[in-house]
Formats: structure tokens, C-alpha cells, sequence
């Protein structure tokens, strides 16, 4: 976002208000310090639609050998995340395509094609504790109110700075495709591979899900690929915090 300064007048004081009125918020296990808009009320009550909807549309698994090692994980994973009051809720959806997502408010979903890529608890845990970091630092909300205000700074500039309108349509746009920043991805990894030690998960297992992935890619590149980032620039961050995850992985009181 550009600075303060280099703005028209209108933007900045409608910028000013929003950052006045967000409570800057905190990202658990990083610290990185965010601007949400977005009530956390609404956010969760946006999660709960969805989920409702995407169960509905998908439908859900009830096979054992998917539901037992998801509820499992979901349990654990939601028990150390340091937010035990949110309703978690765990669904094995019946979809081909491996991916899982979580909602705010504690929505989680698996596919049973994710069962192609983990081959085992571990590997799971790694990517339900990367979509569940993405939820509990609130990603969904901070990406919509970066939004606004593009679009608050949009509204106040009009066509008397098009230069400026235009970036700001560009950021917009890539807003929309990319589900989530590069930060945002990184920082979805680390407070995953922490919540997963924690859980009694081994954290090494996340080094090998990604290469899974990367495999898999050969032809058609899964749907989870083109969300996120490669998996080798993955592994070299997941790498230099893994000593920090292995400690945590000893400590865990599930193991
Ligand atoms: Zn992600």
C-alpha cells in the first residue's frame, strides 16, 4: 500500500478512519501485526454459510478410514490452537480433488482425494494444521479488508488520478485470484508446523506432504498447487524452523 503521504486527501482521511477503527490485531505463534476490518462475529458467521453450503453441495464421507484419522487430528489440532472455544467442527467431504480448507470460526474441511497425497496421519496432520493456521490468524478477513480499501480508495480517487486508480485496480484484481498473499501462505506454514508438533504430530512429515504434492503435479497440476506457493520455496522455509517445531514435537503431551 502506498504511504500516507502520497495519497489525495479523501483517501487517506478514509484510510485513517478504518485504521482508527480496526483494532490492530495480533497473529498467533508469528506476532506479525495485521489490520482486520472485518468483525470477527461476521467472519464466523460467513464461515458458518459456507460450510453449511459446500457440505450440502459436496456431501460428506462417513467411510471410517477417513473420518477416524481426520476426527482424530481435528481434536488435537483444535486443542492446542489456543482458541478451544471456537465450535470446531471437522467434515470429510466426498471431492476427488486433494485439498482441505478451513473456515473462520473453526470449519474444516478434508476431501477425500487429500487421501492420495497423505499417506499417513502425520502428513495429514500437516496440511489440516496449515488450513487451520490460515483460519485462526483470520487470513479471510484481513484479505477482504485489504480489499476495501482498495475499493474505499478506488471510490475517493475517481478519474482525477487514473494513474494511481489503475495500480490500485491491479492490487484489487490480484487480490480476487490469489486466495491468499505469499505472507500470508508462509506464515499459514509456520503456525501450521507448530500446531501440528504440538498435536504430536511429526513435523518432518510436512517436508515429505509437500514433495507428495509436487509429484503429483506431473500432468495436471492439483488444485492446491495453483493456490499456493511451490513447494520447494516451501521447503526451505518450513526447514529453518523445523529445530524450533522438533522441540515442540518432544514436549507434546501426546506423545
Ligand atoms: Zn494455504
Amino acid at each position: 500500500m502506498p504511504r500516507l503521504a502520497a495519497l489525495p486527501s479523501r483517501l487517506a482521511a478514509a484510510v485513517a478512519v478504518a485504521m482508527t477503527v480496526a483494532a490492530c490485531a495480533e497473529a498467533p505463534v508469528t506476532g506479525r501485526q495485521q489490520l482486520i476490518l472485518l468483525p470477527e462475529g461476521q467472519a464466523r458467521q460467513m464461515g458458518v454459510d459456507a460450510y453449511r453450503q459446500i457440505k450440502s453441495e459436496k456431501g460428506i464421507s462417513g467411510d471410517p478410514r477417513y473420518t477416524q484419522p481426520v476426527n482424530e487430528i481435528g481434536r488435537r489440532i483444535a486443542d492446542v490452537s489456543g482458541q478451544p472455544g471456537l465450535a470446531w467442527e471437522f467434515t470429510v467431504l466426498e471431492d476427488e480433488e486433494p485439498n482441505a480448507f478451513a473456515l473462520p470460526g473453526g470449519k474444516v474441511g478434508v476431501n477425500t482425494g487429500l487421501f492420495k497425497v497423505a499417506e499417513n496421519k502425520d502428513q495429514l496432520a500437516a496440511v489440516m494444521a496449515h488450513e487451520v493456521g490460515h483460519a485462526i490468524a483470520r487470513h479471510s478477513a484481513e484479505r477482504v479488508s485489504r480489499q476495501a480499501i482498495v475499493q474505499v480508495g478506488q471510490q475517493a480517487i475517481g478519474s482525477q488520478y487514473p494513474g494511481m486508480a489503475d495500480i490500485l485496480a491491479q492490487a484489487s484484481t490480484l487480490g480476487l485470484i490469489l486466495p491468499f498473499t505469499r505472507e500470508q501462505e508462509a506464515e499459514a506454514d509456520h503456525i501450521g508446523l507448530m500446531l501440528m508438533a504440538k498435536a504430536g504430530y511429526d513435523p518432518r512429515a510436512a517436508v515429505q506432504l509437500w514433495r507428495n504434492f509436487e509429484t503429483l503435479g506431473g500432468q495436471r497440476p492439483p488444485e492446491f498447487l495453483s493456490t499456493h506457493p511451490a513447494p520447494g520455496s516451501r521447503i526451505a522455509n518450513l526447514q529453518q524452523i523445523m529445530p524450533k517445531a522438533l522441540e515442540e514435537y518432544a514436549r507434546s503431551r501426546y506423545r
